[in-house]
Formats: structure tokens, sequence, C-alpha cells
């Protein structure tokens, strides 16, 4: 067996042991004579794992007792739609920061059902930057105000959390939960896709104040409904059954790595290490705001972008892929999630300076 280092934005790597767990597993979960994938999620056992996964994301991250915990599907995506829904509560506007691509499709899903205002745009710096909060013009009257903390694409980092007053907070954690320690009740609702720091695509996770449910809008789907979907234990219909179990695994090996403490101290180590390879180089660049570069998602150039295609070429030699920045961006992207080893991350710097030697 090999296995590669997977910069993947999203589906990202997944922990080895994690991995080799559910293979261990896969035909035949703690001698049911079947495989999770198989179990009625009606079934004692399936409750079991799915009740086990919730208490331990609960305690990683240690959200207080009046939030509810949904594990929801449709992706980060439906919550676009979603969050308006149910967060609007008889009020017709919502405030919205445009930090990038992923705030932008947050803004056009809401716009579709309310004023959007978009309180700050980081537009003027090509979102490279974030607009002081000083200068965010916040209106009180806001349903709530939309964030993202982690722009995933162009690599754009909140490394502090915006102070909104009464007005609630809802975040876009897709490519940052779990990343280090956060304080949950200073936010009304966090929501991620799974498929970057949590485990497999097709689950999404709602951590959601439970004083602000129950109140949706006209013609909101069932599925949609956070009161509809708590009140079922997120088993209004049949959830992604396997994704859950295997994000249940993903909690308990973060637990094993010293929580969310221990992980932000190593993706700190890893983040600083890689800024500090392109930095000092002539031949590499980021061009993000030191106050705000993502820990998560390291986007950068080389000197020479005809030099692109061989540099991800002899990469991929070296078993280092996905490395392609995004479309929109161009150059390279490396997303170095809590799955990617600290020696991956050592392994594309000294692949960097190699190329560099060779090339600049
Ligand atoms: C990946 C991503 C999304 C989209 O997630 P889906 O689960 O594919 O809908 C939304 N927001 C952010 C910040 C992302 O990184």
């Amino acid at each position: 067996m090999s296995r590669k280092y997977n910069f993947s934005a999203g589906p990202a790597m997944i922990p080895l042991e994690v991995l080799e767990q559910a293979r261990d597993e896969l035909v035949d979960w703690n001698d049911s004579g079947m495989s999770v994938m198989e179990m009625s999620h009606r079934g004692k056992d399936y409750l079991s794992i799915a009740a086990e996964a919730e208490a331990d994301l609960r305690d990683v991250m240690s959200i207080p007792d009046n939030y509810k915990v949904l594990f929801m599907q449709g992706g980060a995506s439906s919550q676009f739609s979603a969050i308006p829904m149910n967060l609007l509560r008889g009020k017709d506007s919502a405030d919205y920061i445009n930090t990038g691509a992923w705030s932008k499709k947050a803004i056009a899903e809401a716009a579709k059902f309310c004023d959007v205002n978009v309180v700050a745009t980081g537009e003027d710096s090509n979102f490279m930057s974030i607009p002081d909060q000083a200068s965010w013009d916040l209106n009180p009257e806001a349903a709530y105000v939309h964030y993202t903390p982690n722009e995933t694409i162009a690599g754009v980092e909140f490394h502090d959390i915006p102070d909104t007053g009464d007005v609630p907070l809802v975040a876009d954690m897709s490519s940052t939960i779990l990343s280090r320690p956060i304080d949950v009740s200073k936010f009304a609702l966090i929501y991620a896709g799974a498929q970057k720091n949590i485990g497999p695509a097709g689950l999404t996770i709602v951590i959601v104040r439970d004083d602000l449910i129950g109140d949706v809008i006209k013609g909101t789907p069932a599925m949609m409904d956070y009161a509809i979907q708590s009140k079922a234990d997120s088993m209004y219909n049949t959830p992604p059954t396997y994704s859950w179990y295997l994000a249940g695994l993903v909690f308990k090996w973060l637990k094993g790595k010293g929580g969310l403490d221990g992980m932000a101290e190593i993706n700190k180590r890893k983040s600083d290490k890689l800024y500090a390879a392109i930095d000092d180089s002539d031949f590499y660049k980021n061009p993000i705001a030191l106050n705000c570069r993502s820990w998560m998602n390291i986007p950068f150039t080389l000197g020479n972008s005809d030099l692109d295609g061989d540099f991800i070429a002899q990469a991929a030699e070296k078993g280092l892929v996905t490395l392609k920045g995004h479309r929109s961006v161009g150059g390279m992207r490396a997303s170095i999630y809590n799955a990617m080893p600290e020696e991956g991350v050592d392994a594309l710097i000294e692949f960097m300076a190699e190329f560099e030697k060779k090339y600049g």
C-alpha cells in the first residue's frame, strides 16, 4: 500500500488510523454480523453509533447544552438556503460579510429569501484581505449576520470572531471547523460540510442555539426545518449513516490527538512552516494579507506560471498530489486540514526547495 499526500481542498484526506479502523469493521461491526452501511438507522446498534458521535463532537468542541447538533444532508450549499428559511423569524433582512467565493454563493442564495445587506466586502483588495470590523456597517435590526470564517478557494481566514452584539452570528465553517478551539457560545449557528475536516461527503453538521429554531418561513421543506430535524434527532428520513459513523471515528481520533488544543498547535506549526518556505523564497508567492492567512488552505504561485505543469507533474512523482489551484485563482493550493500529516507538509516544502533550485 502506498498512501499519497493529498492536498485536495475537498473531499480531503481522512486520518489513516480512522480508515484502518473502518476497514477492520467494514464487514462486521462489533460482532453485529453486518456492516454499519447495512444497519437500520432505527436499530439499537446504529442509534448507539449516532449518539456516541454526537457526544464526542459536543465534548471535542465544548458545545453548550442549549445548542442542538444536527447531522444533515445536502452539503453546506443547502444551508445557504436553510439559514434564511429558519433564521429570518419574521424579519426581512440579513447582514452578510463578503470575503470571497463562498460568501458570494451564500449571499446569492439568501437574496432569494430576504434583503441581503452586504455590510463589508473584500472586493477592493480582490479578496486578499478582510475589511477591518470597525468599518462594517452592521444593522442592529438584521435577522442575523453571516460570514465565512475561512474562504477555502483564496485562503483567507478570520483569526478573531466578529462581535455582532445581540444580532445572531452565523458561520460557514466548512473548511475550518475542528482546526482549533472556538467559543461556540459566541455563535447562533455554525455549519459545515463534512468533506474537509470532518469525514466523508454527504454529511453536513449544523450547530444551532435552541431558542432560534421553530419559526420557519412558509414553504420551508421539512428536510430543511431545524425544528423538525431536531425533534427527530436528525432522523426525519434516512440519514447518511456511514458518513455519520466515520465522522464519529474522526471525533474519537481528535480526542486522541489532544482535542482541538492539540490540533491547533499542530495546524499552526504546519501552516507557519509552509508560509515561511513561501515567504523566504524569491520564487514562490502567497498574496494574502498577513493577518488573515488561512491555516487550512494555502495558495501560492510560482515565479513563472509556465512551470505550473512541471511543478504539478514532478510533485505527483513524489506522491504530493492535488496541488493545482482553483480554476478561478490559478497557481497552486495546498490544503492542509487536520488529517494532513506534518510529514506531508515537510515533504512538500522539501520538494518546493528542490524545484526552485532547478528552475528558480
Ligand atoms: C466546500 C465549501 C462549501 C460547499 O460545501 P458543499 O458541502 O459542497 O456544499 C461551502 N462553504 C465553504 C467555506 C466551503 O469550503
